[in-house]
């Protein structure tokens, strides 16, 4: 703001020219064009306002005599000044004699060559005339001494009066080269920065406020076009702001000098045909002249309106949000990436069993998380807080004060750092102690009546075998093909419950790995040697990768080259080649692949696969039987064992069903 002010802009100089004294014009070419004129020159020449911008010679015809000094001026680039010179003046037609006192400046460019001349000049003609009168009054009577000497007197005084004027305007001539040398750079710069900067400026001058300049950014904050509105006073200009604060802020501030900002100020702006509703951030500064006269007021202004209905939008949400978080009876919390510092609301605070006015650290709350899955839970948070990803997991907590036994889920993410912001960490917590009571509740209830099942079929598959094999004997084909039949449905209700009380062990926390080192390669080798019984269409060839060891349970891991094995079958009716591939991934890891030709995963399932009781829903596997576990108990196995599951697809070419374990 200040350097702004502080510049003298053009306009500013050409006002303290208007307002001079003395009479000044400046000539701004050879042929002597009226660029400028202030009111003082204009009365001594009595002329019109009109003359402005026309040559001298024909405004001003009785000045002709001057021509050639002028030119001669403009040519040597010299000063040329003359005392008590008669000029004629045109008096309504009459020409009257009249003395100056004159000067002609050249105003020299950076190459010493004239661009303009100013022209001051005083008229002296009182001190002319009263010197002619104490000539004459010398050369008469005696008797008029006494008179010759009062006048004389007062020629003195006149005199005196003229003489320090004249040293005044020497003065004011030498301050108004350097300002006109000033100008030339500053009026550059002023209009530069004007017309570039990023926010609306504008500069209304006089008591009338005429909008002298404006820029791109300000019009189209106020909604119009610079025709509309230069060159009139502002509130002219800008009818819509009647009744609105503006009109008398800016008034103030040319009354008073004292700068005004206004900070997300409401106001209606014009926008198209109408008005709209604005908020500006703007600053109201005094433009002051050399004698510190208040001439305008300059207009810095923002529009903050998006920013503000940004910040109006987000609190509604954060509002939203947290009524929600609040009815949901969950807790927020986040941690300052660099201070690590944790702020948590009550509800967290309680799901670790503190109390409201306890202080609790980050380290004091994975204390409390239970001992079982607490490097687990460490690590997921640690792996989301490195990479940025979401993170959504549950855990047991044991409170601080009452050691009771809480289930949570917490879910969330990094948020990247804003402004001087560190990134946050942060997240929801909900307690989940009930639905895990009830889940294991109803797991119990499951492996019970599986448990339950599995007996009587046991006998009730014996028998029928025993059947089967007597049928057999006595050629009876129909009934020993039906005992088949049987016999392969009472196998399915078999494997259905085996997977139910796979699922409610693997969920109740029931099932242990059994650990051992073994060579994956043979365990692979086992598995393509059973399932090729299964299916004589297909041809199950294996890549092998070597002895390659893991320590795993090798039943488990069995069972999940299992699914995928007899999966690529079951979904490639129509495909030939199965391919088993085991190779060391880049990481380090030992990747077991099942490829089939078969019909391929859409990739919205994809992602679902491996959830409880998902099937794919399509024509090609409404005739394919399955109970939507066997994958989830896949990716339920290999979790434990800290390792992957997953599948890239093609639809109609086939899928890669593959896991990563760690070696070792
Ligand atoms: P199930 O086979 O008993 O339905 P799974 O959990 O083993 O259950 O598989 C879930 C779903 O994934 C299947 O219903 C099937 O739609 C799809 N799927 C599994 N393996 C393949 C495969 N190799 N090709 C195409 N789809 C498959």
């Amino acid at each position: 703001m200040d350097t702004l002010t502080n510049l003298p802009p053009g306009n500013i100089m050409l006002q303290i020219l208007a307002q001079a004294r003395e009479g000044t014009v400046v000539y701004t070419s050879r042929e002597l064009h009226i660029g400028f004129i202030n009111d003082a020159m204009l009365r001594i020449w009595h002329k019109e306002d009109s003359i402005k911008g026309q040559p001298l010679k024909d405004v001003a015809p009785e000045f002709n005599e001057f021509l050639p000094i002028l030119d001669r001026v403009w040519q040597n680039g010299e000063v040329y000044t003359a005392t008590d010179t008669l000029a004629n003046i045109n008096i309504n037609g009459v020409l009257t004699p009249t003395y100056f006192d004159f000067e002609y400046r050249p105003v020299l460019d950076a190459d010493g060559k004239t661009y303009a001349i100013i022209n001051t000049a005083t008229d002296v003609t009182g001190r002319v005339l009263a010197w002619q009168l104490v000539h004459e009054k010398e050369a008469q009577a005696e008797s008029l001494n006494e008179e010759l000497t009062s006048a004389n007197e007062e020629l003195i005084a006149i005199n005196e009066e003229y003489q320090s004027t004249n040293e005044e305007l020497v003065e004011t001539q030498q301050d108004l080269q350097q300002l006109y040398n000033k100008l030339n750079i500053s009026e550059t710069l002023f209009r530069n920065i004007f017309e570039q900067a990023p926010v609306g400026l504008a500069w209304l001058t006089g008591k009338e406020m005429v909008v002298e300049q404006v820029n791109a950014p300000m019009l189209k904050i106020w909604g119009r076009t610079a025709n509309e509105i230069v060159g009139k006073p502002h509130r002219e200009a800008r009818p819509e702001l009647e009744g609105q604060p503006i009109f008398d802020l800016l008034e103030r501030v040319f009354a008073t000098g004292d700068t005004h900002e206004n900070t997300e100020l409401k106001v209606w702006l014009k926008s198209g045909n109408g008005l709209r509703e604005a908020y500006i951030n703007s600053v109201y500064t005094a433009v002051k002249n050399n004698d510190g006269d208040i001439t305008g007021v300059l207009i810095i202004l923002d529009d903050v309106t998006e920013v503000i209905a940004e910040r109006r939008r987000r609190e509604v949400i954060e509002e939203q949000f947290r009524l929600t978080v609040e009815s949901a009876d969950m807790g927020s919390w986040y941690v300052d990436t660099h201070s690590r510092k944790l702020t948590a609301t009550n509800r967290v605070k309680e799901l670790f069993g503190f109390h409201p006015d306890d202080e609790m650290t980050l380290d004091e709350a994975i204390v409390q998380i239970r001992e079982d899955y607490r490097d687990n839970i460490v690590e997921i948070f640690n792996a989301a807080l490195s990479n940025g990803e979401k993170y959504d997991v549950e855990f047991p907590t044991v409170g601080y004060h009452d050691s009771k036994l809480r289930w949570v889920r917490a879910f969330g993410k990094l948020y990247p750092a804003e402004m001087d912001d560190a990134p946050q960490f942060s997240g929801l917590l909900m307690e989940i102690t009930e639905s895990k009571e009830d889940e294991a509740r109803k797991n119990d209830f499951v492996a019970m009546v599986s448990h339950e099942l599995k007996t009587p079929l046991t006998s009730a598959k014996a028998f029928v075998q025993m059947l089967a094999q007597k049928a057999l004997k006595n050629g009876d084909d129909f009934t020993e093909g039906s005992l088949q039949k049987v016999d392969r449905q009472i196998e399915k209700m078999q494997t259905l419950i085996k997977g139910f009380l796979d699922i409610a062990r693997m969920e109740s926390g029931k099932i242990n790995l059994d650990r051992q080192h073994f060579i994956m390669s043979d365990l692979v080798k086992e598995c393509v040697e059973e399932n090729r019984l299964f299916s004589q269409r297909h041809q199950i060839s294996v890549k092998p990768c070597g002895p390659v060891q893991v320590y795993a349970d090798r039943d488990k891991i069995g069972q999940v080259i299992n699914n995928f094995l007899s999966n690529a079958i079951k979904y490639s009716p129509n495909g030939k080649q199965i391919v088993v591939s085991c190779f060391i991934t880049d990481a380090g890891v030992l990747q077991v692949n099942v490829t089939d030709e078969g019909m391929g995963i859409n990739p919205q399932d994809k992602t679902r696969l491996f959830d409880r009781f998902y099937r794919v829903e399509s024509k090609h596997t409404k005739t394919i039987s399955g109970f939507g576990i066997g994958l989830y108990l896949c990716a339920e196995i290999i979790r434990r064992h800290g390792g992957e599951v997953g599948v890239e697809s093609e639809m109609g070419q086939g899928s890669t069903f593959y896991f990563r374990l760690p070696i070792g």
